[in-house]
């Protein structure tokens, strides 16, 4: 048994019916939509046309949206149907982030994240979806894909059927006869623009806006958006600050082991309690920003609780909640102690790896955003970490007026010089090499040349890496620590700049 539905476009009025009747049945709010008709329109006067796409979630049989959720919120059924239970739901938003086809909410009044579920308790009541009832062209069909005899499993056969975003590997339930191009792939029309929509302007902000350095749109070259849902972006600063703060909780932890490498003896103030108390507070200010950025943030234990442990968020929780306990130890045993243990100091490194990279595989578990997909991910979050640490740490030293060549502040000016050199290597890949998907190059160019761009090139690459690695060298070169510290404090804001690039440009490609 897998539920799916087939819409027929070639007899789709656009008169929004569906929408109306979902609203009714499922009481949605305001301004968001489970299921939703997309305008576009074609052609140059007098030969136009006007098509129509009736969007929602495609159930799909590899939901990214079920693999990504932290709490099983979301979850399959048995019937095919990806269904959702809002009393688990913390409003990460990361299923909104892993869905290529925009399907997903946050319901204002609830602030849980929301969709369409096949009308899931009229089914279990042998009658059909509300869409599907009150269609007056019957052009919404609901059935059983998995019964070769059903009607819908012989349309979804026919050869002018065709679904959106399979490239993406998810499987959907849910097919379209005789769909134009440029309404199913969103890239394919010119957005709602200077012709504006013909009820209603975008938001701004809205993905749906924000596609002004696509290509040319594909078929006749003039197909263009006149109506549509707006998604705005679900992540913003507090996500590109988390990115920060653990990155340089763990560098911390990398810079002093690097430092016990070039021969630091650990018998400083900063290796026996100074790091593992500011890599705790780090924590926690990860920890807060994560909470803060939840729509439900009074559920975040629900991580724990609920949890996924397939989601890379949970799996996050754990690593970060690990390294939070090592730091206590570490510094409740440094305060007494002449030495902080070399052996804390090496547990701490491939946690400190952990906590640092596993942002990596998560953002990919972020399946919509083609951006964050990308192999260097891991990399450039362990560069980040050393960049940030070692920065920091130089600035701690100075503060506290440690000698610029001793081998502590040379183990940290190393640490940020070779953090900060491996970002600005790493950007020159992004910035040079191929994105394979048209959304990943859509966002890349936001990233690169569009609204994003000086804030990556300024704020990323020339403070976060050209004035950290010149001042780096420059500290070693004369053992000068002030200088070594300016470039730490450049190293951590141009993180943080080019990290908030890559997170509001990879939103930015519209996806429905
Ligand atoms: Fe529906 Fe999107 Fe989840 Fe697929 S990924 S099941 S379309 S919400």
């Amino acid at each position: 048994m897998r539920y799916g539905f087939v819409i027929d476009q070639n007899t789709c009025i656009g008169c929004h019916a569906c929408t109306v009747a979902c609203k009714t049945e499922h009481d949605v709010a305001l301004g968001v939509n489970r299921t939703w008709v997309k305008y576009v329109e074609n052609g140059v006067f007098p030969d136009t046309s006007r098509t129509f796409s009736v969007m929602r979630c495609n159930h799909c049989k590899n939901a990214p949206c079920v693999e990504v959720c932290p709490t099983r919120a979301l979850f399959y059924r048995g019937d095919g149907i990806v269904d959702f239970d809002t009393e688990r739901c913390i409003g990460c938003k990361s299923c909104m982030q892993a869905c290529p086809y925009d399907a997903l909410y946050i319901d204002p009044a609830d602030r849980t994240a929301q969709k369409c579920n096949f009308c899931a308790h009229r089914v279990e009541a042998g009658v059909e979806p509300a869409c599907v009832i009150v269609c007056p062209e019957g052009s919404i069909i609901a059935g059983d894909l998995d019964d070769p005899s059903s009607r819908i499993s012989r349309l979804a056969g026919r050869p002018d059927a065709s679904r959106r975003a399979v490239e993406q590997g998810t499987e959907p339930s849910l097919w379209y006869l005789g769909a134009n191009d440029a309404n199913l792939d969103p890239l394919a029309a010119s957005p709602l623009g200077e012709g504006g929509g013909i009820w209603r302007d975008a938001e701004p902000g809205s993905s749906w806006l924000a596609v002004d350095l696509t290509p040319a749109p594909s078929g006749n070259g003039s197909s263009r958006v006149v109506y549509n849902t707006d998604h705005p972006p679900p992540w913003g600063w507090k996500v590109s600050s988390y990115f920060l703060t653990k990155g340089a909780a763990a560098g911390l932890v990398l810079a002093l082991a690097v430092a016990h490498l070039l021969g630091a003896d650990l018998t400083s103030r900063w290796a026996r309690w100074g790091v593992p108390l500011v890599a705790g507070a780090l924590l926690a200010l990860t920890g807060a920003l994560l909470v803060a950025d939840l729509t439900r943030p009074g559920r975040f234990h629900y991580i724990i609780t609920k949890g996924n442990p397939g989601s890379w968020l949970v799996r996050g929780a754990w690593i970060l909640g690990a390294d939070a306990l090592l730091m206590a130890v570490w510094f409740t045993l440094g305060v007494g102690a002449s030495r902080a243990s070399p052996a804390l100091v090496w547990i701490g490194v491939p946690l400190a790896l952990a906590a640092a990279g596993y942002t990596a595989p998560l953002f990919r578990q972020a399946k919509a955003r083609n951006l964050w997909q990308g192999r260097t991910l891991f990399a450039h979050m362990l560069a980040g970490a050393l960049a940030a640490g070692g920065g920091m740490s130089l600035i701690m030293s100075a503060l506290a007026a440690s000698p610029g060549d001793s081998p502590q502040v040379r183990g940290f000016t190393w640490t940020m010089t070779a953090g900060a050199a491996a970002l600005g290597v790493l950007a020159a890949m992004e910035a040079l090499g191929s994105h394979p998907t048209a959304n990943a190059r859509a966002a890349a160019r936001h990233m690169l040349r569009g609204r994003w761009a000086r804030q990556w090139w300024l704020g990323g690459q020339a403070l976060g890496v050209a004035v950290p690695v010149a001042l780096g060298i420059a500290g070693l070169a004369t053992g000068v620590a002030p200088a070594a510290a300016a470039g730490g404090a450049a190293a951590m804001a141009g993180i943080w700049f080019a990290d908030d690039a890559m997170v509001r440009a990879g939103q930015a490609a519209p996806l429905s």
